[in-house]
């Protein structure tokens, strides 16, 4: 009998397609704190109050005060050594998508091409009078920053009581429907409907492998225990040695 890490291995070569699922955890090693985590961002701000699309629209600074720090450093953020084996996978041709929760882009900054952001980009920004796009960490200054015509400007993420871009969530039933294995890394598997996903690779026939520090998906088939950062590349070498 071989490791978990070696079964796993074993699963991704031989059951493909593979299709992952990520979550804040993945990009916890990148300095980014997942925010339903101890100690994380809506424990300290209601995200009622601070990331919902009604109260955006009434006081778009509440959303900026607590994020803009991270928008204007966003590229001082840098992809770890989960994304990174992420992408070698996909350049193997063994993983063929990336669905993310994220909003970091740290996927792409990794080298995945094949990836579908359901949350949106804190990269793109637009200005929700004229739609002029600005990228972070270009934007001007002030609380809230505002574009040069007066209007506020908007990262283009979906906040709370807004929906999810559909194509976006097209992709993301489609590669979820068709996968026979599906990672789902870092994500405490909450937030609907990206919570559904493995629900929906399951039903197809897929084998779901959950990576997490603590288990969160409890129909999951195998379960590997620890950080991505270390548990991604240890997957990846496994790979490598059976390929
Ligand atoms: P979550 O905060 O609800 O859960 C994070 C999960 O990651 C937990 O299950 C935790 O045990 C696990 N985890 C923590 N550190 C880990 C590590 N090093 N390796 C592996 N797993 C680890 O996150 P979620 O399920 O993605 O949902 C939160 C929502 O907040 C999402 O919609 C997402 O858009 C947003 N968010 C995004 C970012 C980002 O873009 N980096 C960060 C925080 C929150």
């Amino acid at each position: 009998m071989g490791s978990a890490c070696e079964e796993v291995a074993n699963l991704v070569i031989r059951q493909q397609p593979c299709v992952a699922l990520t979550g804040a955890g993945i990009s916890a090693e990148s300095g980014i704190p997942a925010f339903r985590s101890k100690g994380g961002l809506w424990e300290k701000f209601d995200p009622t109050v601070y990331a919902s699309i009604e109260m955006f629209r009434k006081d778009p600074s509440k959303y900026w005060s607590i994020r803009g720090e991270f928008i204007r450093n966003y590229d001082a953020y840098q992809p770890n050594a989960g994304h990174t084996a992420l992408a070698e996978l996909e350049a193997m041709g063994l993983l063929r998508h990336v669905i993310t929760q994220n909003i970091d882009g740290l996927h792409r900054k990794a080298g995945s091409r094949s990836v579908t952001e359901i949350h949106g980009s804190l990269r793109e920004i637009f200005c929700v009078r004229c739609g002029k796009e600005y990228r972070a960490p270009r934007i001007p200054e002030g609380m809230p920053p505002l574009c040069e015509c007066g209007g506020v400007l908007k990262p283009n993420t979906v906040l709370f009581g807004e929906s999810l871009p559909p194509q976006a969530m097209e992709t993301a039933w489609q590669e979820s429907g068709a996968c026979r294995v599906m990672l789902v890394i870092g994500t405490s598997a909450v937030v609907q409907p990206a919570a559904s996903l493995p629900h929906v690779a399951k039903e197809h026939g897929a084998a779901v492998v959950e990576v997490n520090i603590e288990r969160a998906f409890s129909s999951s088939d195998h379960f590997l225990e620890g950080k991505a950062g270390t548990v991604l590349p240890e997957l990846l070498s496994e790979i490598r040695k059976l390929a």
